[in-house]
């Protein structure tokens, strides 16, 4: 609504401007005109009482002289009558006298009735006017009382004379001539002139008929052809009726104001009356305001131009700021719809803290990742440091001050926060200072978050995989080995015994052969509850693998015959409970373990040789008759010891080329082989073929694997030579297992690179196999011997994978290229769901990571199906091809091979292609 509100006001807006302008100019030009045209009315009305006066003048001055004219001609007439005693001087002198008491007249005079000049004071000295028009009319003159006034008429060029006269007439009223005063129109000139103030200005005196009998400035023209009456305005006058009028119109081409005043008769007795007129150009009158109007008008032009102007400009920047605006709004709103999508994308809630008020702002995401709203987090009513874990805030104050600190370490943090419903959610925090006051200090932090729980989860289960078995849940090898070391390390210090148990349970293989794996992984949970409850809380229950359980006994007391009659009782008490019947699906099952026991306290002792010694008295008890056990007698010490002829012999088994190395194909989707793993196989003069798993921990122990594992990878390294020569085989590739004293040695990088360079094998085809207890231990060592060798070309795998402690965030500091998965878990994967899911989260994570995998122990069509459903591109096991010697080796699965009868080889099976390869036939 607002917004609405707001865009219709930036439409309206300039209109609205544009209107109070206007008005603006309108007030004040109305006001403008109106103070004008009172000046024009002003002026207008000056004017004319300034021509009103001056007509009143000249009417008021030219009667005078008429009056005084009229006299001179009364006394001239009386001088001239028969009966007067006045003669010729002294009709002269009279004549002069009169004369010159009046400027206005030029001369006074008598002439008969035929115009006979009879007396004259004129200095013409003519006896007859000129003025034949005259002459005619004294014929006329009958009244003694009546001034008579002639015409104009020109004498002179221009000069235009009229006379006044008065009859003298005889007894009977018949004419006798005339007395006449010439007027002098000088006098009269001036006498007009005075009263013209402007330039423009002209004043007449005009007779009845219309006719100028004066005209000032002069008009000979006009004066000289006496037309009708044309003037509109004296006629307008005279219909008037008024002795004054004042009037507009057109005269002589323009628009005049006339004044006309008649003049009164005051006893002249003249034969016409007179008007007197006074005019002016309007345009003069006018000129005046005319010019203010001017003026202002073009103050107001300009006035209005340039207010208008700056308002367009105005508005043009304003428009302009607003597009301005709303382009970086646009750009920013892009920007954030960007952003929004790449957060969502990567599932990442956003948090904004305030550090100086240690507030801080979650998105709907971030908020979402704890099962609340944004409103419920951002009122600062609950603190994110409440939700935070107890254990985790110290690491995460650690590495936010770390941050704060120095802004090149960044801020990256896993921790664990409370979710609304309970329980904890694993979160990654990763920000960085946005804001720092002016003396450096941090004021503000952005970062995302990430819902982690999900990779922790996986994390933890493969954790608890290292150290558990998935089936019964029991402790594994592992976890037993470790307790084991400790178990040995605090007998040497407290003189108490503690016992090993080892319990191989009779009949099971058969079992699980005629009633199925099923039945078999039941019986042996069952096995692994009732060993459990024999046992107390602080022993060591642990299966080794199959049907294998090791018991570990610690504190049996101070003395060993206490102790060996102890675990003689629980050896017993297991016998017992394990060879109760299990009920399984309806059937009555019975099962018996052979157990060996071996006590042992402060004296020396391995963690192998308690286990080798407690195997050995369970193949004992076996021996015996089963279902029973046997304590370790030191003579079964005389075969361990064969071990250590078997650690001598090892010794020659070089020098005497027994050691051969079998090459196990790994295989692609296509199940054609992508290249092979190099494993050890050594052939005893006395006893046989024997595998790795039982010389190789004694050259580990003995240091021997040093030179055994040289000698394997020179060997793998002149195999993989041999390959290059042919077209056929120079993809292979090589895998080398590395034991953990091989790969510890200071000199390991240099020796593999002189091998390499020695035989001239491509390092990139040859890949080395470390298991994960061998990264643990100095690992920085461990980086910079890795780095190395792959600067050089060699790649790792991490073997055995899920066995160890299979954290993922070790695996991202070190160059490792490939994950092998146990084969236990490959074996384990279609009957439980733990295993299954294991396989399922290391393909993924691997995938996650970058990684390739290889399952290993891959032994039927089922699980090759299920491991490339799960996303698995490479195997290796039994299906595939066995560990052969090379010359046995076939680069196709061989046609009796399952996995050549399940795919075809190049004819690829099912849903397993991946890409359209050709296998090649053999080597
Ligand atoms: P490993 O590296 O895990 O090698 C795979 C072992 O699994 C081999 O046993 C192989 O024969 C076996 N295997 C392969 N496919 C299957 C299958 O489908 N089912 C079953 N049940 N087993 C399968 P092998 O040859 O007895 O080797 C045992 C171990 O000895 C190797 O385990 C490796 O850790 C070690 N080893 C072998 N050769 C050498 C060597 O040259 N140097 C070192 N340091 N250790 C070696
Ligand atoms: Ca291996
Ligand atoms: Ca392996």
């Amino acid at each position: 609504m607002i917004a609405f509100n707001k865009k219709a006001f930036a439409v309206r807006a300039p209109a609205l401007e544009w209107l109070a302008l206007g008005s603006v100019l309108l007030v004040g030009v109305l006001i403008s005109t109106y103070f004008i045209w009172d000046e024009r009315a002003l002026s207008t009305t000056a004017d004319v009482e300034r021509m009103r006066m001056q007509a009143l003048v000249i009417s008021e001055s030219i009667n005078r002289q008429l009056d005084g004219a009229r006299n001179a001609l009364v006394s001239t007439r009386a001088a001239m009558l028969p009966a007067s005693d006045c003669r010729a001087n002294c009709r002269e002198l009279l004549l002069q006298s009169l004369k010159s008491a009046m400027p206005g007249v030029r001369a006074l005079m008598v002439v008969d009735r035929n115009g006979n000049i009879v007396i004259s004071n004129d200095d013409i000295g003519d006896s007859q006017l000129d003025d034949r028009d005259y002459k005619r009319k004294i014929e006329t003159m009958r009244s003694p009382d009546t001034l008579y006034l002639s015409d104009p008429y020109e004498n002179t060029r221009g000069v235009f004379n009229i006379k006044l006269s008065m009859a003298i007439l005889n007894a009977d009223g018949s004419s006798n001539g005339a007395v006449c005063a010439i007027l002098n129109p000088e006098y009269f000139n001036a006498v007009m002139r005075s009263a013209l103030y402007a330039r423009d200005m002209n004043s007449a005196i005009t007779e009845s008929s219309g006719r100028h009998i004066l005209f000032v400035p002069a008009d000979p023209a006009e004066m000289r052809h006496p037309g009708p009456v044309s003037d509109m305005l004296f006629t307008r006058h005279q219909r008037s009726h008024l002795a004054e009028t004042v009037l507009r119109g057109a005269a002589g081409g323009e628009q005049r104001l006339v004044v006309q005043r008649t003049m009164p008769e005051n006893g002249l007795g003249l034969d016409r009356s007179l008007v007197v007129s006074l005019s002016r150009s309007q345009a003069a009158v006018n000129r005046g305001w005319l010019g203010l109007l001017l003026a202002v008008g073009i103050a107001w032009l300009v006035f209005g131009f340039t207010t208008g102007g700056v308002l367009a400009f105005v508005q043009r920047r304003r428009r302009l700021m607003e597009a301005l605006a709303q382009a970086n709004a646009d750009e920013q709103s892009a920007a954030a719809q960007k952003v929004e999508l790449a957060l969502s994308g990567a599932n990442l809630g956003l948090w904004d803290w305030n550090i100086t008020t240690d507030m801080r702002i979650v998105d709907e995401r971030a908020a979402a990742m704890l099962g609340y709203t944004p409103q419920e987090l951002n009122t600062g009513s609950i603190h994110w440091r409440q939700l935070t874990h107890a254990d985790d805030l110290p690491g995460l104050d650690a590495t936010i001050a770390a941050h704060l600190e120095n802004n090149a370490v960044p801020f990256e943090a896993e921790h664990r926060m409370r979710h609304r419903a309970g329980h904890w959610v694993w979160l990654q925090s990763r920000g960085k200072i946005v804001e720092r006051g002016e003396d450096g200090k941090a004021l503000r932090m952005l970062g995302t978050r990430m819902d982690i729980s999900a990779r922790k989860q996986a994390e933890a289960e493969i954790a608890h995989l290292a150290f558990y078995d998935g089936l019964t849940n029991l402790p594994n090898r592992r976890l037993l080995l470790d307790r084991l070391h400790h178990a040995i390390s605090r007998m040497e210090r407290s003189n108490s015994y503690s016992a090993v148990l080892f319990v191989d349970l009779d009949n099971f293989k058969s079992l699980n052969d005629t009633m199925g794996h099923d039945v078999g992984d039941r019986l042996l949970q069952m096995v692994a509850f009732r060993l459990q409850d024999v046992t107390r809380d602080t022993d060591t229950v642990a299966r080794l693998g199959g049907d294998e359980f090791v018991i570990l006994l610690e504190d049996l007391g101070n003395d060993r015959a206490h102790a060996t009659s102890n675990s003689a009782n629980i050896a017993n008490k297991i016998v017992e409970t394990l060879s109760d019947a299990y009920l399984l699906e309806g059937h009555d099952l019975r099962s018996t373990p052979s157990i060996g026991v071996v006590v042992f306290g402060a004296e020396h002792h391995t963690v192998n040789d308690l286990l080798r010694q407690a195997d050995m008295a369970m193949y004992e008890a076996k021996a015996a008759g089963r279902a029973t056990f046997r304590f370790f007698d030191p003579r079964m010490q005389v075969e361990l010891d064969s071990s250590a002829s078997l650690e001598s012999d090892l010794r020659m088994a070089i020098q005497r080329q027994e050691l051969q190395l079998h090459y196990q194909p790994v295989v692609d989707t296509n199940a054609c082989v992508a290249g092979v793993e190099a494993l050890l196989r050594w052939k005893h003069p006395s006893r046989g073929m024997i595998g790795p798993g039982e010389f190789i921990p004694q050259a580990e122990k003995s240091g021997l694997i040093v030179e055994l594992g040289a000698w394997v990878l020179e060997t793998a390294c002149l195999q993989l030579v041999h390959w290059a020569a042919s077209e056929k085989t120079r993809h292979l590739t090589m895998a080398v297992n590395v034991s953990a004293r091989q790969f510890r040695q200071p000199a390991f990088v240099e020796k593999v690179l002189s091998i390499l360079e020695r035989t001239g094998a491509d390092p990139y085809l040859l890949k080395l196999e470390l298991t994960e207890s061998m990264l643990l231990t100095d690992m920085d060592d461990v980086i910079v011997k890795m780095t190395t060798l792959k600067q050089h070309g060699v790649s790792f795998a991490l073997d055995d994978f899920g066995t160890g402690y299979s954290s993922l965030s070790y695996l991202q500091l070190l160059p490792i290229a490939q994950l092998k998965i146990d084969r236990s878990f490959v074996q384990d994967m279609l009957h439980t769901r733990h295993a299954s899911s294991i396989v399922r989260a290391i393909v993924t994570l691997a995938h996650s990571m970058d990684l390739n995998v290889v399952a290993e122990g891959v032994e039927n069509h089922e699980q090759w199906s299920a491991l490339a459903d799960i996303g698995c591109k490479a195997f290796q096991g039994y299906f595939f091809g066995r560990p052969v010697p090379v010359q046995d080796l076939r680069l196709k699965a061989p046609a009796e091979s399952p996995a050549m009868v399940a795919a075809n080889c190049c004819e690829p099976p099912l849903s397993l292609v991946e890409h359209d390869q050709t296998c090649i036939n053999n080597l």
